[in-house]
């Protein structure tokens, strides 16, 4: 055990890794194919295969995934999405790029996830398409909300960023919906640095969001510097540079490997957590909802602000003055000024995001974590929670 494991800093995240991902990674060095490539092909077959779904579709990051998966759907200028208020800001602005409209809706004041009884009162003769934000890697309650996308004629693109592994029903996030989009930025639970995966059943959107990825080009355009590849191609759309590299795909791969290892540990931990405060008043645990497993991306806790004397920011503070890091999922869309001005947003349109925002704490949840970091973790938020009792 380390000599300051009573002290050392316990940061919010720590990326999991073994000889495996710099094996891999050295192996595709050694190969000389760097960009798309071999390794890209395997990786995106091997995470179809895991996740179930007809098409998965790398792209450079779950940003330019959504971007195409939005390009494939057609959205057009005028059009509404209707997105959750409580996310990262990726989720709407990839609506802004096509000069549409991200309606942004409060959210279920149990799950923080999208609540369903919002999303259809906001839906206009301008609505195309649902966000459906797995918060935390809880799934939405799809059953509802495919229900009123079916009724409206919705697409639904699942931001799937916090939900790789996640269960609904027994069945895994990323086979059901339209179009689900996943994260490999550096700190999701599968991580190549940066890196994204479109899953889909829908052909037409799989291809038209492979040939947008690489320029608009008409065939396999990575093998065209391939031994056998063949100089001509032809570009048949303005397309994008939206690829994973082979390097990527390398650290991918190892990962893939150990991804339901990895949601073991952080399941344990959630578990911990949950035993650790459940006779501490002055926190809520995340919620656990019958038939939905949790990929445990994020383990947040809401601070009972009415029994506390200290608000989030200092209770955050104190923690990180006892070496405990943490973070905020997320500070609501409609409190940045780019949607608050330019769609004229107040608080007062969120008043449940708006509750929940002021009590949020993302508690430290990565794989490596040790007894000791995570018998500090609790002691540490318990202590906080004692100290500043009113
Ligand atoms: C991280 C994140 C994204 C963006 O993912 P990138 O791969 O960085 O583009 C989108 N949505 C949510 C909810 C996220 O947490």
């Amino acid at each position: 055990m380390n000599k300051n494991s009573e002290t050392e800093f316990i940061p919010f995240h720590r990326p999991y890794f073994d000889e495996d991902e710099i094996s891999e990674v050295t192996d595709t060095i050694k190969s000389g194919w760097w960009t798309m490539g071999p390794k890209t092909q395997k990786f995106e077959e091997e995470f179809r295969k895991y996740i179930g779904s007809e098409y998965a579709v790398s792209t450079s990051s779950w940003t330019t995934g959504a971007h195409l998966v939005l390009e494939a759907l057609g959205l057009k200028p005028g059009d509404e999405v209707i997105v959750p208020a409580i996310t990262f800001t990726a989720s709407a602005e990839v609506v802004c790029y096509f000069n549409a409209k991200p309606v942004i809706v409060d959210v279920d004041i149990d799950t923080l996830n999208i609540s369903p009884e919002e999303i259809k009162k906001h839906i206009t003769s301008k609505t195309r398409a649902i966000i459906a934000v797995h918060y935390a890697g809880l799934p939405c309650e799809m059953d509802l909300i495919r229900a009123i996308a079916k009724n409206h004629n919705l697409f639904i693109l699942e931001d799937a960023a916090h939900a790789l592994p996640a269960w609904l029903n027994g069945e895994k996030i990323g086979k059901l919906g339209d179009a689900v989009c996943f994260s490999f930025y550096a700190t999701k639970t599968l991580s190549a640095g940066e890196g994204g995966m479109i899953c889909t059943n829908n052909e037409k959107i799989a291809q038209r969001c492979k040939l947008m990825r690489l320029h608009g080009i008409n065939k396999d355009a990575w093998k065209r510097y391939d031994n056998d590849g063949d100089w001509f191609y032809e570009v048949t759309a303005p397309g994008y540079k939206y690829n994973l590299t082979d390097i990527q795909s390398a650290l991918a791969l190892a990962q893939l490997k150990k991804l339901e290892m990895m949601w073991t540990k952080r399941k344990i931990i959630a578990e911990r957590y949950n035993e650790g405060v459940k006779d501490n008043c002055f926190v809520k645990t995340p919620a656990i909802v019958k038939n939905r497993e949790s990929a445990y991306h994020l383990y947040t806790i809401q601070i009972e602000l009415e029994r506390l004397k200290i608000n989030r920011a200092q209770f955050i503070n104190e923690l990180k003055n006892r070496g405990i890091g943490t973070s905020v999922h997320f500070i609501p869309l409609y409190r940045h000024s780019f949607y608050r001005e330019k769609f004229s947003l107040s608080p007062d349109n969120f008043p449940v995001s708006e509750n929940i925002f002021n009590r949020i704490i993302s508690l430290p949840i990565w794989p490596g974590m040790n007894d000791t970091q995570i018998e500090r973790v609790i002691n540490n938020v318990n202590e906080v929670s004692k100290i500043f009792k009113k």
